[in-house]
Order: C-alpha cells, then structure tokens, then sequence
C-alpha cells in the first residue's frame, strides 16, 4: 500500500471511523442568544410486536415502518438529548438511558465534544420514563451531572413517587418504570419540583403536555424575537405518531389523552411554522412539523 494511502488510512480514516471518542455532528442552532446543540445518546433499536400500538393493525404500523426505511418489527428509536448555551450557561434537556439500551451514551459524546458534565447548571427532565432520565446515574449508582440541579415536574414526581400508583402498576413494564424513577432519584440531592407555565431559567418554559405520562412537558425556548418548542414525548418517532398522530403507542400512558395533546402542539407548530426538537426525532432532531393531506404531520429536518 503507497505510504499516502496508509497515512491516510491511519489518520483522517481511522479517526473517523473510531468507535470511542468520535466527533459527533455538532450541529448548532442559534435561538436568539440561546445555542441549542442536539447531542446523540444513541439509537435504541426496539423490538415492537402486535401489541405496540394499540388502535392500529400491525400490518399498517410494519408498513409504516418500511415507509421509514426501518427495518422489520424494530423501531429504530433515536434518542436525541438537547443542550442549551447561552451566557456562558448550560442546560440540558433529559439525558437519555445512561448507555443501557443504546450503543454509545450522552456522557462519551459530551466528552467528545469536550464538554465536562459538571458544566451543566441544570437538567430539565421532560418526563420520567427510563430513556429520559437513566443518564442521570453512572452504573456506579452516583449522579453524572455533579454540579446540575435537577429541575422537574411536580405532577410527574407525584405521579410516580405515590405508593398507592406503584401498587396499583401493571405489572411488567409500568412497574418496572416506578421502580426505575424510584431508583435514579433515591438519594438525589438537588430535585426542584416546578409547574408548568413559569421560566425555570433564563428563556426555557415547561409547557404542560400530558397523556404520554401524567406530568409529561414540553419547553419553550425563546430569546428576543426567536422561539422554539421541544416537544419531547409529544410525538414519538415522527414515522409513527407524527404520520399518524391518532395512533395511540403502548408508550403513552393515556392514550386518548395524549393524541389530544398530540394534536394540540403539531397543529399549533406547523401553522407557526415553528422550529421544532424531537426527543425521539432522527439526528438533527431538529426542523419543522408540516401538516400533509395524505398523513398527518411530517418532521422536515433543518439543513
Ligand atoms: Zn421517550
């Protein structure tokens, strides 16, 4: 092999293609004065069967999977934290499943990117399902994010620290979920409880979003004459619950209730035209929600 070609191959190539420590895309997106940067966990690759939606045949939602370019029974879930910069502060917006269901984690692509998980001021949980909060302890059961506090829902904390709602779980997955909140956040000093509707720090807002979880939030970001809305759970991956917003996800603990909600917020965002994030979006996870006659709502990723 020609020396340059080997160079290369060891260099730039190699570098690219390394498994640990890779840069990932950086993509920026200015909110007034506020940065917002995705940040990939990772890419949970869920096995789905019959019983994964509730009030569609399987049949349509496995189309609408290969619609997705996804591959058969698995839905190809990203899962795509976001970071908030601005005034030398940072925020960050859930923090994915601490690597247990994904391939990489939010903490190795933070450290990629060269930022320092004591940097972070706050965490903004949007909901306390286990993808959403598990990044919050280390395998060694310590808090990653040393220096943040913990900023939650009041409703949601009620819903799943209330003994009476445990034992009333279906067993399986939901009991597992209580017990999970119960876990990450037993011990956790810094929680603060907040209502929707009030800025928690400067220019993010939690906006009340209930049914894929009872206190389940969105946020608004909004810095001068710029705004834009992370719905978090509001849709799950935008193939399934955007295209059909009726559809109604074993994920949403109400079902009715969240495709009211559903419909509310990407009725809203693409008549604004407003920048959107998707926790579940793929990678930007950021873009715009437009309505279609033939679907319900598609997701158009910013370039
Ligand atoms: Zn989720």
């Amino acid at each position: 092999m020609p020396l340059s070609r080997r160079a290369f191959l060891s260099g730039t190539l190699a570098a690219a293609f390394a498994p640990r420590g890779q840069a990932w895309g950086d993509f920026h997106r200015a909110v007034g004065e506020i940065i917002v940067r995705p940040v990939i966990d990772g890419l949970w690759l869920r096995k789905i069967n019959s019983r994964f939606v509730r009030n569609a045949s399987f049949a349509t939602v496995r189309r609408a999977l290969a619609e997705a370019s996804m591959p058969k029974d698995t839905l190809a879930m990203p899962i795509v934290p976001l970071l908030m910069e601005s005034s030398g502060r940072r925020f960050l917006l859930d923090c994915g499943t601490g690597g247990q269901l994904t391939s990489t984690s939010l903490a190795q692509n933070l450290a990629a990117a060269g930022i320092r998980p004591d940097s972070i001021e706050a965490i903004l949980v949007s909901n306390f399902h286990p993808d959403h909060i598990d990044g919050l302890k280390s395998a060694e059961d310590r808090p990653v994010f040393a220096s943040a506090e913990v900023l939650v829902h009041e409703a949601e904390w009620n819903f799943w620290m209330d003994d009476g709602n445990l034992a009333r779980a279906k067993p399986g997955q939901e009991r597992t979920w209580f017990l999970n909140a119960r876990r990450v956040f037993r011990g956790m000093k810094r929680v603060t409880k907040f209502t929707p509707g009030r800025e928690l720090v400067p220019g993010i807002t939690p906006l009340a979003a209930p049914g894929h979880t009872p206190g389940h939030v969105a946020y608004q970001i909004t810095s001068g004459s710029e705004a834009m809305i992370a719905l978090c759970d509001v849709t799950n991956h935008p193939a399934l619950t955007a295209r059909h917003p009726d559809w109604q996800p074993v994920v949403d603990m109400d079902g009715p209730r969240a495709v009211a909600t559903r419909h509310r917020f990407l009725d809203q965002v693409s008549a604004d035209r407003t920048t959107v994030h998707g926790y579940h979006f793929p990678y930007p996870a950021i873009g715009r929600i437009e309505r279609r006659t033939t679907t319900g709502y598609e997701f158009v990723a910013a370039a």
